[in-house]
């Protein structure tokens, strides 16, 4: 039968039921995870099986519509949407919260990752999970990335204690004993001094308590998988450190 006799003009504009939203934000999220993975799939034909299926009262230009409303909900939640399927423009907010809802409900979590953020912890954690799971397709990135104003709060630092710890170390790398990597913009060979207990731990601010180290040894100490067995070879290694038992907030 032709598509015509079954879509009467009028059933386009009716209230859509959660349950007919539900199965295009399904058909939706399963097509994005399909780009998302490099994964070739048919909007048309995808199309063509919600109107065999749930979505059979309604058109193929409805259903595109609503596929557009999706991506203004993902728009919004900053999540990756379908290129093909530009955001819709003036969508009312109350129908975008029904849209989220309803995404929220079916499992837009996968999509957690990919929200931009200013968290340097959390950007660590997603671009580990993008990692593991591996991009199909470069991103596009942004072109005028969000800033965001902090209250940021700092130790206030003895510069004779760092400097009189890089003099110590001569520039030679206290952790691995190999030269500075470079000469920094003020003449002197490159190294930073690490606190091996943290001052956020409540650690001192003395020189039993830094160490001077190249660039690799220092991020070791902080974002290696071995860098407790690394702190311990530190104490074990220089003699003027001192342990300190880490203090409570
Ligand atoms: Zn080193
Ligand atoms: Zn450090």
């Amino acid at each position: 039968m032709s598509e015509s006799f079954q879509e009467p003009v009028v059933l386009s504009n009716t209230y859509w039921t959660d349950e007919e939203l539900t199965s295009a934000i399904r058909a939706y999220l399963d097509m994005l995870r399909a780009e998302l993975n490099g994964e070739a799939y048919s909007k048309a034909e995808i199309n063509r099986q919600l109107r065999a299926g749930a979505l059979a009262t309604r058109t193929k230009g409805s259903i595109e519509f609503r596929m557009q409303n999706i991506s203004a909900a993902l728009y919004e939640l900053k999540m990756p949407w379908i290129a093909g399927y530009l955001p819709a423009k003036n969508i009312g907010s109350a129908v975008k919260e029904k849209m989220i809802e309803l995404l929220r409900a079916n499992g837009v979590e996968f999509l957690e990752p990919y929200v931009p953020t200013s968290d340097h912890e959390e950007l660590a954690c997603k671009v580990t999970s993008l990692r593991k799971q591996a991009l199909a397709a470069r991103p596009l990135g942004s072109f005028q990335p969000a800033m965001v104003s902090k209250i940021a709060t700092s130790y206030v630092r003895d510069p004779a204690v760092k400097a009189w710890v890089l003099q110590i170390a001569g520039g030679t790398c206290e952790g691995c004993d190999t030269a500075a990597p470079f000469v920094a913009l003020d003449g002197l060979p490159y190294l930073e001094v690490h606190h091996v207990m943290p001052l956020s731990s409540h650690g001192s601010d003395t020189t039993t308590n830094a160490v001077a180290l190249c660039p690799n040894c220092h991020r070791r100490c902080h974002s290696s998988i071995d860098r407790e067995e690394f702190k311990l070879s530190l104490y074990q290694k220089i003699p003027r450190l001192i342990v300190e038992v880490p203090g409570m907030d």
